[in-house]
């Protein structure tokens, strides 16, 4: 028999059960053509990426598995697309409730494989998730199609029904709140199967745990472990699905468009980006920066809105660059996530370090002004034997930005950020939609006309004034051009994306 929970030792000396196995039916399962001991042949690594150590190893699903799953979810929705709207919000509440109690040990499991510094930054993270659950829980029962009585002889109702099993594919940069936000597909009634990022499974499968203990039904929610090419696939290609809610690379997510398309299913995509902020010369000089940096070095960079690109009114540019130097090599610490003073953890992977340090290098032989940061490691992590191989690159600040340099179109996602002067509100805005993605933007001014105007200038889904990356579950979250295809995670909208808006028409003719 294959063990499918193993314990684990977090670097703070806590002990959790962690499941290595996918979540079919409310129980983790070891694949099914697997049925013995964990080999290379039937699971994925899973790494520390401050260390560059492995973790353990997850089994990986194979078809059989796959047909299992939406064998139980087909089964599972036909219960729970009826299950009361009263109490669908108990169960989310419940589920809320249960992760916040533990928030603590749950953003420790979250940083352990993904990097993320427990006390700046996956904290935040769990907390995100249970405010999303409880917002969804809000809605819950308020969900309602509209009537209309046009005239005398006919009456017109709308119905926001579920769609059936909905395939939810997620990226490593964020696990628990991308999760998090296409659950939404659950809460107004569809069955959701989920396959996390290789690089990530761990807190899903522990987010699992909580979910069963909370009393949701067995094929409501299942996980399924694979690598993207395998299980994704599968799920893009399914006709047994009936949407697929994808965030990730925008390359992935052009594959993603083309599987979808077989029998036409529902699709939501929430892609890469390159988020511009323009600093207008009338603003907040302190705050611009603050802000600035934020935006692009927390998490790393590894933000799908992480705001790269800075124009800098050519008139205080001398004064942003200095005072922003400052700022970064005070406020960022590289370290240990598992070290409170770290801001700054390591990449996830030793291949987006090397996606990153390249973009570093390409930009210095393009001629772009290198004013902090570089590729080399900190000098802290190079003299650490324990943090020496993780993936740590420095917040990294170059300027001189022009439209011909590489990093000014593509997304690096990593911490670096690429300044360019500006004279006039015209030229900035020209500059900033000449830009294939579409999904942050922000801009730094005190003067109420120019911020509307951007706002309604700028082509984005997301504008952020006088602040950088501020997201809430309220809010809808998603991109247009090459960010994605217009769907959004987050707020009432996202809820609507999961359903099928039914028209009735009856005829009351007398
Ligand atoms: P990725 O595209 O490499 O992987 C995303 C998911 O797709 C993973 O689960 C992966 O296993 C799966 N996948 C890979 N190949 C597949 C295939 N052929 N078929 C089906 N599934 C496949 O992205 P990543 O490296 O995990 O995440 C970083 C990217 O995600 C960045 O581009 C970032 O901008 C984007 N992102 C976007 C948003 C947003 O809301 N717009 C949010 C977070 C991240």
């Amino acid at each position: 028999m294959s063990k499918t929970e193993i314990e684990i030792k977090l670097p703070s000396g806590k002990v959790y059960t962690q499941p290595i196995a996918s979540f079919i039916n409310n129980e983790f399962v070891p694949s099914s053509l697997s049925n013995q001991p964990i080999s290379e042949d039937n699971s994925i690594p899973v790494y520390n990426p401050s260390t560059g150590e492995k973790v353990v190893d997850v089994y990986e699903v194979n078809e059989d598995d796959f047909n299992t799953a939406i064998a139980n979810a087909k089964e599972a929705y036909k219960t729970w697309k009826d299950v009361s709207q009263g109490e669908k919000r108990d169960l989310f509440l419940k589920l809320a409730e249960l992760i916040e109690k533990d928030k603590e040990i749950i953003a420790e499991i979250e940083s352990y494989t993904s990097g993320k510094p427990v006390k700046n930054n996956s904290v935040y993270d769990i907390e995100e998730l249970v405010e999303v659950l409880k917002y969804f829980a809000g809605w819950i029962d308020k969900l309602q199609g509209s009537t209309y009585i046009p005239d005398k002889d006919n009456l017109k109702l709308t119905y926001h029904q579920p769609l059936g099993i909905v395939g939810c594919i997620i990226p490593f940069n964020y696990p628990l709140t991308m999760m998090a936000n296409k659950f939404a597909s659950v809460a107004v009634g569809n069955c959701a199967i989920f396959k996390p990022a290789d690089q990530t499974p761990l807190s899903i499968l522990v987010f699992a745990q909580y979910l069963k203990a909370a009393g949701f039904p067995k094929g409501v929610f299942q996980v399924l472990l694979g690598k993207g090419p395998n299980i994704g696939e599968k799920m893009s290609l399914s006709h047994d699905i009936a949407k697929i809610a994808f965030t990730g690379s925008t390359a992935v997510g052009k594959i993603i468009q083309q599987q979808a398309s077989t029998n036409l299913k529902a699709l939501s995509l929430e892609c890469g980006g390159k988020s511009p902020m323009v600093v207008f010369e009338d603003c907040n000089l302190e705050k611009a920066i603050e802000w600035c940096a934020l935006g692009i070095f927390s998490n790393s960079g590894q933000i799908c809105s992480g705001t790269s690109k800075v124009y800098v009114h050519k008139n205080i540019a001398e004064k942003f660059y200095e005072k922003l130097i400052e700022h970064v090599k005070e406020n960022y610490p590289v370290g240990d996530p598992f070290d409170d003073k770290s801001v700054l953890g390591p990449l996830i992977s030793e291949k987006q370090y090397e996606k990153v340090i390249n973009y570093i290098n390409v930009s210095l032989k393009e001629g772009l002004e290198l004013i902090l940061g570089g590729t080399e490691k900190p000098e802290s992590i190079l003299k650490n034997d324990k943090l020496k191989n993780g993936y740590y690159v420095q917040p990294t600040i170059f300027k001189g930005l022009t439209a011909k340099h590489t990093i000014n179109k593509e997304e690096i996602f990593g911490p670096v950020m690429a300044i360019a002067e500006f004279e006039t509100y015209d030229e900035v805005i020209e500059k900033c939609n000449d830009n294939d993605y579409g999904l942050g933007s922000g801009c730094f001014t005190n003067n109420l006309q120019t911020a509307i105007k951007f706002s309604k200038d700028i082509e984005a889904g997301i504008v952020w004034v006088n602040s950088s990356n501020d997201t809430d579950a309220h809010t809808p979250f998603g991109g247009i051009k090459q960010s994605g295809n217009g769907s959004r995670d987050n707020g009432y909208y996202t809820l609507l994306d999961y359903t099928n808006v039914k028209a009735v028409h009856i005829n009351i003719e007398q």
